[in-house]
């Protein structure tokens, strides 16, 4: 299968730069999956998993804290507010923020309060999925 370069960038640095046959990502509109010779296009995305298929049935999963997925000809680069290697999740911390987070929105403070609760509770909770291997 044709394969093309996968980038995944934060403002701490390059996450991912490998050679995949698919990547598949949640954008805002729902579940992308794409190919080399994909059309060039731009998407928003959630807080989800990200999988790259990398071929002879090896394949990754990254978490990612929102951003754009850019489409060009033979390259794919995702620029995320955050992003972790499945490895690289350090699960403790994510319990610690998921538990931080659900304790927030029991509180009911005032709206900006819930609203980033929220956030940090999907960020906590994508990252023990991607770190248990649930997309
Ligand atoms: P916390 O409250 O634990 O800081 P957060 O969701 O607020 O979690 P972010 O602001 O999304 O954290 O990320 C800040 C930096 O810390 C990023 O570089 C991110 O990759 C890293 N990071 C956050 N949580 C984890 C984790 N559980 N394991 C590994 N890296 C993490």
């Amino acid at each position: 299968m044709k394969t093309f370069n996968v980038n995944i960038v934060t403002p701490d640095g390059p996450v991912v730069d490998t050679n995949v046959e698919l990547v598949s990502a949640k954008a805002q509109s729902g579940e992308l999956g794409i190919m080399a010779g994909h059309v060039p296009m731009v998407a928003p995305l959630q807080i989800g998993a990200v999988r790259l298929v990398l071929g002879g049935n090896t394949s990754e999963v990254v978490a990612i804290s929102g951003g754009f997925l850019e489409v060009r000809p033979d390259q794919v680069t995702i620029l995320a507010q955050a992003a972790e290697k499945a490895e690289n999740i350090d699960v403790a911390r994510a319990k610690e923020a998921q538990m931080r987070a659900e304790r927030r929105l029991q509180d009911k403070q005032d709206h900006i309060d819930f609203k980033r609760a929220e956030l940090a509770l999907k960020r906590a909770t994508n990252r023990i999925n991607v770190s248990q291997g649930k997309l």
